[in-house]
């Protein structure tokens, strides 16, 4: 089900306690020379609205927030940042809307690096008001590390930023708008953290041109591949999350 598509009267009848509430987060951030800045927004999107396609009966999907926290790219241009403490406040006004409703499960699905943080520290602070929800947040690549090992043929196994990961999702859903003549190696990222002790650095400081990995490895025909292995996934964590049981304590769980 799409939220944006249906009327008061249909949304009155979604069943509360057997669907889920998806929020898909991303961004609108500098991505290099070759990907256009809403590259989080077209990926989450679109996987979002694949996973829709496959659970509509237990998915209610809401539009993409396509504003993020995006500050440590601010210093490279071409980007629209929500300070923290105001992004946390925007979540929890969203998942609010749904909860106050009566909505018992929601899922924020994230689709840029910056919004983890603030997505955790959002919920912790929701759970105060509605400790008998099920409120979750992650980001659509958290279970695939293995698909991202078999598929990527760089030395970055992860989701970067405007990476072989990344332009290959864009070759593949949006072909158009990838500049392929400006596309190259990003060379090294230096990083943010020493020993496990995080560094805090924009992104100006840690790459060459604002990407990261070898994009120039990216082809549309592994982002084919991982748009629907992620598909796989996804489905199997909504099925387990519709599945936990709901409660305030520790013997309501079993
Ligand atoms: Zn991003």
């Amino acid at each position: 089900m799409k939220f944006a598509e249906m009327t008061s009267p249909e949304l009155a009848e979604v069943k509360r306690d057997q669907t889920i509430v998806v929020i898909p987060i991303a961004a609108v951030e500098q991505h290099g020379p070759h990907l256009p800045t809403a590259t989080d927004t077209i990926i989450c999107t679109a996987i979002a609205e694949k996973l829709e396609g496959r659970m509509s009966e237990e998915i209610l999907l809401v539009p993409t927030l396509w504003l993020g926290a995006s500050a440590h790219h601010l210093l490279l241009g071409a980007t629209v940042d929500c300070r923290l403490k105001n992004y946390i406040e925007l979540l929890q006004d969203i998942a609010r809307s749904f909860l106050q409703n009566g909505h018992q499960r929601v899922l924020f699905l994230n689709g840029h690096g910056g919004n983890i943080d603030p997505l955790k520290v959002a919920l912790r602070q929701l759970q105060l008001e509605f400790p008998e929800a099920l409120l979750a947040g992650g980001s659509y690549w958290s279970g695939v590390s293995d698909l991202l090992h078999e598929t990527l043929d760089g030395d970055h196994k992860f989701v970067g930023h405007a990476c072989e990961f990344e332009t290959s999702m864009i070759l593949h859903l949006r072909p158009e708008l990838v500049r392929q003549d400006l596309i190259a190696d990003a060379g090294e990222l230096f990083p943010d953290e020493i020993d496990g002790f995080f560094i805090s650095r924009d992104m100006m400081q840690r790459t060459r041109q604002g990407c990261t990995g070898r994009p120039d490895l990216a082809t549309a025909e592994k982002g084919k591949v991982m748009m629907e292995r992620i598909g796989n996934s996804l489905e199997s964590t909504i099925k387990k999350l519709l599945r936990q049981k709901l409660g305030l304590l520790y013997e309501d769980f079993f």
